[in-house]
């Protein structure tokens, strides 16, 4: 007889990444329930209460849309449903996120203006500002609320306030910000923000969500882009209804209702404080522990942190996960090796925090790294003890 399960919990995984990222267990319950059809009056029901409720996370009188797809899926559909063949649009590039933008773009024939931001800083609004004065026929600004690749958080207000008052479109991709990094839709005047289940939604992957103000449904009126799938309008007037074009990862829908009840009974701006917290207490342990942070203006949903020269970040990283069962996120692209990411988001607590970089430490020392051992905990410590 064979006793051992495929994969033993004895060794406690802990997720540090910036998505996925962990799950309430109420969450967890109600995606064990029996499947539903997505066509019941229950399933309609739960439709229109979760589209309610993301309101409240989009801070947006806007209706929100779901897909049945990763983040990506929506920052396709953006652009799919907002722009025409051989438009100009402005695209922000600081990370792997922005140039994310660019790459969806080109592949749609839409010309590219982009401001090149060094990885690890933010862009300055008034280089927004230049471009828009430069080229006055670009249709829409591309930018990202957090550089989950770099830990970056840009000015999006700042942003809105250039772009509100023209006919040039702000898009957001807050698909790991989103519950995390404060972003007021209607009051700064967002056009549009996209994002998806497996970050501040403490829900798995598989669902991608955009909401969209009146300027931004005009323009889905004039767009002549293909888009089937991913086509907006008809996620948008199904969603209305309860319903929805095609069959939706009904499983996830159920575990996304519970974990949106969460966030709206914590509010949003609660949900924003529990996140400043964690992200000012980890900022503190690092410094502390005397590594650099890598962002200059940092977000509230991860922490990027500079390697010393002879630690491998990726030998690292996966030192972590195997010896320690604590995953951290290594960098991307150029940033491989260099980084190590640290993400305080969604279903954690202040503990959560104390875990992480108490491991973190004890992760250096055994690298051979001189840490004081306890010193970036303390560091945490003296920010929750505010
Ligand atoms: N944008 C940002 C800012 C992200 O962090 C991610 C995921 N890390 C994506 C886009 C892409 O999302 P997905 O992997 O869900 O398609």
């Amino acid at each position: 007889m064979q006793w051992a399960p495929s994969k033993s919990i004895m060794k406690k995984n802990y997720l540090f990444t910036p998505g996925p990222t962990p799950i309430p267990p109420d969450a967890y319950l109600a995606m064990a329930q029996p499947i539903d059809y997505h066509r019941s009056e229950e399933s309609v029901a739960l439709i229109k209460d979760i589209l309610e409720k993301l309101k409240h996370v989009f801070q947006t009188e806007n209706d929100v849309l779901f897909l049945t797809s990763s983040g990506t899926g929506a920052m396709e559909g953006a652009v799919a449903n907002l722009l025409c063949r051989g438009d100009k649009v402005l695209v922000i590039r600081s990370g792997k996120f922005g140039e994310r933008w660019a790459e969806i773009c080109t592949v749609y024939g839409v010309n590219i203006i982009p401001i090149d931001v060094p990885y690890g800083d933010s862009v300055a609004p008034e280089a927004v500002e230049e471009k828009l004065t430069a080229h006055p026929d670009l249709t829409a600004v591309f930018a990202t609320l957090c550089e989950t690749s770099t830990g970056a958080l840009h000015d999006i207000e700042a942003i809105a306030g250039i772009t509100r008052d023209s006919p040039v479109l702000l898009v957001v991709d807050a698909v790991s910000a989103l519950g995390a990094d404060d972003l007021q839709m209607n009051s700064w005047g967002v056009d549009v923000v996209v994002s998806c289940s497996q970050k501040g939604l403490m829900t798995p992957p598989g669902l991608a969500f955009a909401a969209l103000n009146s300027r931004a449904w005009d323009a889905t009126e004039r767009s002549d882009l293909p888009k089937y799938y991913l086509d907006f309008r008809k996620a948008h007037q199904r969603g209305l209804e309860g319903s929805v074009p095609y069959t939706p990862a009904v499983t996830l829908l159920a575990g996304l209702q519970i974990a949106l009840s969460h966030i709206c009974a914590e509010g949003i701006r609660n949900t924003f404080s529990r996140h400043a917290r964690m992200a000012s207490a980890t900022r503190n342990a690092i410094k502390t522990i005397g590594l650099p942070l890598f962002a200059t203006s940092p977000a509230n949903t991860l922490t990027s942190i500079r390697l010393p020269e002879g630690i491998d970040g990726k030998t690292f990283v996966k030192m972590m996960r195997d010896k320690h069962g604590i995953t951290y996120a290594g960098g991307q692209g150029e940033l491989s090796g260099k980084i190590v990411r640290i993400a305080h988001l969604g279903w954690m607590n202040e503990n959560d925090v104390i875990v992480a970089i108490s491991a973190f430490e004890r992760g250096l020392a055994e690298i051979g790294y001189d840490v004081q051992l306890g010193a970036g905990v303390a560091a945490a410590q003296e920010v929750f003890a505010k």
